[in-house]
């Protein structure tokens, strides 16, 4: 298999019983745009199962980072969630995607709309460095059912505060607002309620949503995504089509439903 390289797990960490994020080492050669998503799967069997996996680390880091589903009796990831360390995985060689920053138009906010694990390609994202030079405020907003599915919480809150490279420009101009439905939490409600209420925007001190000045990146299940888009078209927003024209915002689905 010629476009795909076997690479050793590093680490494993898992969330809770439904998510965990893992490390692999890095082809030397693979090189990705942040926000991109490769093909991930296991050795072991004849025909191996892949399946698309976004990259949750930056293009500058050496080993790749990715976040996890456990889909109870799910082809791969019912297999994939009991790797550890030392173990051989695939990982596809050539990266693509639709989340990428140059397809959209300058702005002053960029806003990244996540739920579960569609929050995987924003992790890549807010560590680049470019992309603080181009937004004056980028929002990260997850939404999930339960508190413990908030993966990357503390990271997002605390520490990237203090990481060398981007701290600064962590504490200056990202947003994290994480949203929870199905239990109490200082922040409740779905994506579209909060966006059409206006809530999301007075919450964290930026005028409402508009097309304007605010910029879009979206990556969650298919209803997420259809319902956000509806939201986002009513308010004026253009979706990019992605063949060198540029818009206002970028989508991807975090899952295909089977
Ligand atoms: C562009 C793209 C990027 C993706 N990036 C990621 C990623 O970074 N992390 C990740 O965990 N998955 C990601 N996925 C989904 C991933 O490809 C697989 O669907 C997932 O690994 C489950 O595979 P499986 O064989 O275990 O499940 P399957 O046997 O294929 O069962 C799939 C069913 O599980 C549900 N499901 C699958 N994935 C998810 C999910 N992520 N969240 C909630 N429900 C889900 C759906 O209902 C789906 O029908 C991505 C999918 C696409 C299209």
């Amino acid at each position: 298999m010629a476009n795909i390289a076997l690479e050793n797990v590093l680490s494993v960490h898992h969330w809770n019983d439904k998510l965990f994020s893992f490390r692999t080492t890095r082809d030397q050669a693979l090189r990705f745009r942040n926000g991109e998503f490769v093909m991930v799967g296991l050795p072991g069997e004849k025909k191996p199962i892949l399946r698309a996996y976004s990259i949750a680390s930056p293009n500058y880091e050496e080993h790749l980072e990715f976040f996890s589903i456990k889909v109870p009796n799910g082809k791969l990831t019912s297999r994939l969630q009991h790797i550890q360390p030392g173990d051989e995985i695939y990982v596809s060689r050539k990266p693509t995607g639709t989340l990428v920053a140059d397809d959209l138009k300058p702005g002053k906010h960029l806003y990244l709309l996540a739920t579960g694990t569609g929050l995987a390609p924003f992790m890549s994202i807010i560590f680049d460095l470019d992309i603080y030079d181009k937004f004056e405020k980028i929002v990260v907003f997850h939404g999930v059912r339960k508190v413990s599915d908030l993966a990357y919480r503390e990271l997002l809150e605390e520490q990237l505060k203090d990481n060398p490279y981007i701290g600064e420009l962590v504490r200056d101009k990202l947003i994290y607002y994480p949203s929870v439905t199905q239990e109490p939490f200082v922040n409740q409600g779905r994506v579209t309620d909060l966006i059409r209420s206006g809530k999301l925007a007075a919450d964290i001190g930026l005028p409402p949503i508009n097309p304007e000045t605010d910029r879009a990146m979206l990556c969650g299940s298919p209803a997420m995504l259809e319902e956000t888009q509806e939201v986002l078209n009513e308010l004026g927003f253009n979706i990019s089509a992605h063949m060198g024209v540029q818009g206002d915002y970028v989508i991807e689905r975090a899952f295909v439903e089977s």
